[in-house]
């Protein structure tokens, strides 16, 4: 990591929050043998950004505190859940940067203990089979103002639950008609404590334990027992999960665990105009709104990777967010913060017109031939006469380390449109008749001396000139303002570039009736652009500065040396500045 990332990103002994000062508590009273934490995503979906800020907290908190986490798959609801999504939430934390203890776990293969401690809870008469359906156990929960109906088998003998909850697991009943429930209390104010279903009869292949298993247990029975058996000492989620605490520690003092594992609550990650559901963003994949889950443009953790975001720009966002208990929502801009940050010192530089004005230099012969006398020490460069092209030596950063690259100029070269204009806006600095001169980066100062446009009045192409003796020199007599990029015609390299915006134009996007109607039609942006070569003969994955305009990634499903495609991956600078 680069020192301008250091002094940004926390370090260890400057993160603050309720949760590492119980940790920093629990370890002066040694209470634990080591912090041991863990990240129990569900494999229904892609991880989110919300999930990244989840995997930091749980990874990061072990990391620091020299424990370890583990990776749980909470895969306690067959229907849902897909190995596609297993084998994409590993890759996902495993970029982000953090190693699981052992193997993977999953919830499915504590089915047999967990099964086995449902009996024990039978046993001790802490767990009934009822027979209402579904429906009429909701009905007889009551609600905050009144209190709930025991239901008719409440009172069952222990030995017949015992038979009962065999019956279930042997399959003789159809999903619904039987359920296992704690008995806790039916007027307890938190109604997560009114004898809550932990078992229920589900006839699905797991895709884990195949057709072992007829019953499932309940994610907020399984959840505290898989904690516990994997020893975790600090259980961290969402605040949704505030209300199921109770439930997770009668369980936990029921089974009997010592150590013990806590649960502690933090809040949601929400950013403005980001999505963070699986389920939410699903529906933009099933639709074809997006191209698929690693679309660019989704703020799953596979979309970052593929936009180009890196794992230091995403774990020094997660930092500045911090951990708390209030609610509430982030700009997205603080992301993009954290992301340019993390790509200044680390990506090399390039020349790339985005949306091509051909400027034809109509003294180019001349004025190159003059250079062999007029040679500027402080150019390094080289002239091939088999294709007129004057080769400028460039370092890729100013951090010389990172190596040099060779730019082609030649007669014909490639300004953008956007650099030209006929009737420009007060305080504009590039190229306008009334100001038809310009430094061209890494070369010559250029003077415009014609524009040609079409029937429509558009310019579609200049003539100009260049000074000769201004390549590694200030022009004599005259102050010229102004720099713009450009790129060799003959030499450059025809690229598609994507830019984004936030693919809502509602900042709750979230809230929305119909996603349809909050979606940004300018959320994706292909041109036509023309690189220099050191642009185009790269990997897939590399990151470049693309000069005034943006972050930039190959990208990494359809970039090719000959047909280079890149990602926008942040605007080089926003007025948005973190508190
Ligand atoms: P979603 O609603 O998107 O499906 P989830 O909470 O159901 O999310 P899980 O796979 O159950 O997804 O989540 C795994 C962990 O990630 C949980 O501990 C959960 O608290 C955490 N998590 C999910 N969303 C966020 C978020 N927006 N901010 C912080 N943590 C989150
Ligand atoms: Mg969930």
């Amino acid at each position: 990591m680069s020192d301008n990332n250091a002094k940004t990103t926390k370090t260890n002994a400057e993160k603050h929050d309720f949760i590492r000062a119980i940790i920093r508590e629990d370890i002066a009273k040694g209470k634990y043998p080591q912090i041991h934490t863990r990240f129990p995503p569900e494999p229904n979906g892609f991880l989110h950004v919300g999930h990244a800020k989840a995997i930091c907290t749980s990874f990061g908190i072990a990391e620091e505190f020299g424990g370890v986490c583990n990776l749980r798959f909470d895969d306690t609801n067959p229907t849902a859940e897909k190995q596609d999504y297993v084998d994409s939430i590993k890759q996902d934390v495993a970029w982000l940067g953090y190693k699981w203890e052992g193997a993977p776990r999953y919830t499915s293969s504590y089915f047999d203990q967990l099964h086995t401690w449902a009996v024990q809870l039978i046993k001790q008469g802490d767990a009934y089979v009822d027979f209402q359906t579904l429906e009429e156990i909701r009905e007889n929960r009551g609600s905050f103002k009144e209190v709930g109906k025991a239901s008719p088998q409440r009172d069952t003998s222990v030995a017949d639950n015992l038979k009962y909850f065999e019956d279930m697991t042997a399959g003789k009943y159809k999903e619904g008609e039987a359920v296992l429930r704690a008995k806790i209390d039916m007027s307890h104010p938190n109604m997560n404590m009114r004898d809550p279903v932990i078992y229920r009869v589900m006839h699905e292949t797991h895709h884990q334990t195949a057709d072992k298993w007829c019953v499932y247990p309940m994610y907020d029975y399984a959840h505290p027992l898989s904690d516990a058996i994997e020893n975790i000492s600090h259980s961290l989620c969402t605040l949704e999960f505030e209300d199921h605490r109770p439930f997770y520690d009668w369980v936990i003092d029921k089974i009997g665990f010592n150590p013990r594992p806590h649960q502690y609550e933090f809040s949601r990650l929400n950013i403005n105009y980001t999505l963070t559901s699986k389920r939410k963003l699903k529906v933009l994949v099933d639709e074809n709104i997006v191209s698929g889950w690693d679309d660019p443009r989704m703020p799953t953790i596979a979309g970052m990777r593929r936009r180009g975001y890196t794992p230091e720009g995403i774990r020094d966002f997660c930092d500045r967010v911090g951990l708390s208990k209030a609610d509430g929502v982030v700009d997205f801009r603080l992301l993009e913060f954290s992301i340019r940050q993390s790509l200044e010192s680390i990506t090399a530089r390039g020349m790339a017109v985005l949306r091509p004005l051909k400027v034809t230099i109509t003294n180019f012969d001349e004025a190159v031939a003059q250079w062999q006398e007029l040679k500027a020490e402080s150019v390094n460069a080289r002239f091939d006469d088999t294709n007129n092209t004057l080769w400028l030596t460039q370092p890729k950063h100013p951090n010389v380390d990172m190596g040099e690259r060779e730019i082609p100029f030649t007669k014909e070269i490639y300004i953008d449109q956007n650099d030209y204009e006929l009737e420009p806006p007060k305080g504009y600095k590039r190229l306008s008749p009334e100001k038809p001169e310009i430094r061209l980066r890494n070369t010559y100062c250029l003077a415009v001396t014609e524009h040609i446009l079409d029937a429509k009045g558009q310019v579609v192409e200049l003539k100009a000139t260049i000074d000769p003796t201004t390549l590694g020199n200030n022009p004599a007599g005259r102050k010229v303002k102004g720099v713009i990029h450009w790129v060799s015609a003959s030499q450059g390299v025809p690229a598609t570039v994507r830019l984004y915006e936030q693919l809502f134009n509602d900042e709750n996007p979230g809230s929305a009736e119909d996603v349809h109607e909050v979606l940004n039609p300018n959320s994706l942006t292909v041109l036509q652009a023309v690189v220099e070569p050191s642009l185009a003969n790269v990997n897939a994955g590399s990151r470049f500065q693309f000069e005034r305009e943006s972050y930039f990634i190959a990208d990494s499903v359809e970039h090719t040396v000959e047909k280079p495609v890149f990602n926008q991956i942040v605007s080089l600078r926003d007025s948005f500045k973190p508190a």
